[in-house]
């Protein structure tokens, strides 16, 4: 794709786009309040908010290569510094761990030592959060085949991610606290969602399975997201 693309791109929404919707804009200008962090993967196919059919504001999202959460404690973890702000600052109410089919990171952790002369980085990066996942491949699923391997890679990487979420102090006492006499809109945090999208072809997605954390309030979950 051309670069002058992009920038005709940005032309016409500045042109058209920004300024048949100058007044919502102006709002989204004063403050944001979005009651869902979304965490998915880098990957280009992925679009949140056209996916979840959001709009601007509506959405707190942190990607990165594999849609991986660093547990509390990793060092200058700009995915630990985004969950806090999303929980403390913008009380978020629900979370959401989306995966996807075809993942070149999930793919690339089941032939890891591959990557380690070519990409020493991403290498380093799956090779310290892909651990778990694939030792657990190793030990529990020697006789999958490759495509089967992959897709219980994406499923195990969601609920590891869900698991590394909750050693997050700001996290672990929003799932604890008591939902408010009234359901106000209280920091309380509601739910985690975790998604794993399955991607059929890049027109259409549909969730095949969801995942729910029962430690909150039975109540207080939100509807189960599918797409
Ligand atoms: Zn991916």
């Amino acid at each position: 794709m051309p670069i002058e693309r992009i920038i005709q791109g940005l032309t016409e929404f500045q042109d058209n786009y920004f300024s048949t919707h100058q007044e919502f804009f102006q709002l989204l200008s004063l403050k944001q309040a979005p009651e869902v962090l979304l965490i998915t993967c880098s990957d280009s196919r992925i679009d949140p908010n056209l996916l979840t059919q959001t709009k601007p504001g509506e959405l707190f999202v942190i990607r990165n290569i594999g849609n991986m959460i660093p547990p509390h404690g990793t060092l200058n973890s700009s995915e630990g510094a985004g969950i806090e702000y999303a929980v403390a600052a913008l009380n978020i109410k629900h979370i959401i761990i989306c995966g996807h089919s075809h993942c070149g990171s999930m793919k690339a952790l089941l032939q890891l030592n591959k990557l380690n002369e070519d990409m020493p980085l991403v290498y380093d990066w799956l090779k310290h959060h892909g651990e778990p996942i694939r030792r657990l491949l190793k030990e529990n699923h020697k006789d999958c085949d490759e495509a089967e391997l992959l897709r219980i890679a994406i499923e195990e990487n969601v609920l590891t991610q869900i698991e590394n979420l909750k050693t997050y102090p700001v996290i672990h006492l929003s799932l604890g606290r008591k939902p408010p006499a009234t359901q106000g809109e209280e920091c309380l945090l509601r739910s985690i969602l975790a998604l794993d999208i399955f991607l059929k072809s890049f027109n259409s997605y549909t969730a095949t399975t969801c995942y729910k954390i029962t430690r909150c309030p039975k109540n207080f979950f939100a509807p189960v997201i599918l797409l």
